[in-house]
């Protein structure tokens, strides 16, 4: 099966995002080799794709077959070096500049010359990510929205060298998983996160000065603006330290007071509270 071209997906980092993108390619066909340093992550990785594809089957979206098969198109490896054959890979590892350009840096070493190399970052620059590799040109942001097997958006954003035809392939192959594409032009946060984190970082500072109780603020959102979910639930299921990387990329780029992460936000990521992922964060999760 090819899409777009695409056949053989490399991932970097089998955390919430990895996993749901690779189930999301594996389902429609495509190969997919998934990457972690921790075997913990991907067995952790394994066990959620499992578990969504369950759900698919038995709301009859897949049938136990297709379900089958999908996982058995994702392999899951501790070693990068498997990905030299590969079409594509998306680089889906923590929100940290550092982190991420070790991993491009040996990443150009590794995948073929042909192969396209994608980030689901955030919001850190995509041409700056891109310069830590010798193919800008093959570079590109491709912004899923979690959980990915069930959110519609892909964000694709093109680095200041980004090939036209690189940037036309990456949208048809996000429609070819079943997904809507929109355009960003390459600014911190680029459109959807520039919108939405600031939002959440509100709900942080409203928090922290007393204006009302986490269940209050969410109810009021929830209730009063017509959203599925109140920004500090948002938060938790997106991931504390997710959001303060966004927000200190938003801060440091676009150089305004307005973009300050909220301390109470500081507070509760250097506490180790994340959200769901560590079963705590503004509020607590059972299992
Ligand atoms: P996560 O913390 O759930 O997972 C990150 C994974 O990366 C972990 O499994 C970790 O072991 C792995 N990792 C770290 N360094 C690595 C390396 N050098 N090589 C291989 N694996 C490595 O994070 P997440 O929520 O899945 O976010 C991943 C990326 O996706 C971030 O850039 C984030 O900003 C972006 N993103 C997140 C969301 C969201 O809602 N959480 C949405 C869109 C995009």
């Amino acid at each position: 099966m090819t899409i777009a071209g695409f056949n053989n997906i490399g991932i970097i980092g089998a955390g919430q995002m990895g996993a749901g993108i690779a189930q999301a390619c594996a389902t429609c066909g495509l190969d997919v080799t998934l990457v972690d340093l921790a075997q913990e992550q991907l067995d952790r990785a394994r066990g959620v794709i499992e578990k969504s594809l369950g759900k698919f089957v038995s709301k009859e979206k897949l049938t136990q077959e297709e379900a089958d098969k999908g996982l058995q198109r994702i392999g899951f490896v501790t070693d990068s070096g498997r990905l030299s054959d590969a079409d594509l890979v998306i680089e889906s590892a923590v929100e940290n500049e550092n982190i991420k350009a070790d991993i491009f840096r040996s990443l150009d070493e590794i995948v073929q010359p042909q192969g396209i190399i994608a980030t689901n970052t955030s919001s850190i620059s995509i041409t700056r990510l891109a310069s830590y590799t010798k193919r800008p040109e093959k570079f590109i942001g491709m912004h899923f929205f979690n959980p990915v097997p069930l959110m519609k958006l892909v964000e694709i954003i093109p680095g200041m060298g980004t090939d036209e035809e690189v940037t036309r392939r990456i949208g048809e192959l996000a429609v070819g998983l079943g997904k809507e594409t929109s355009t960003s032009q390459d600014y911190p946060g680029f459109v959807v996160n520039r919108i939405l984190v600031p939002m959440i970082n509100e709900a942080f500072t409203a928090l922290m000065e007393g204006v009302a109780s986490a269940e209050d603020i969410d109810k009021g959102m929830v209730l009063g603006t017509n959203q599925p979910m109140g920004p500090l639930a948002l938060a938790d299921f997106i991931g504390l330290d997710t959001i303060l990387a966004i927000m200190r990329v938003l801060y440091a780029g676009l150089g305004d007071p307005r973009y300050r992460p909220c301390p109470l936000l500081v507070n509760y990521v250097q506490a180790g509270w994340l959200g769901r992922k560590t079963g705590r964060g503004v509020f607590q999760y059972d299992g």
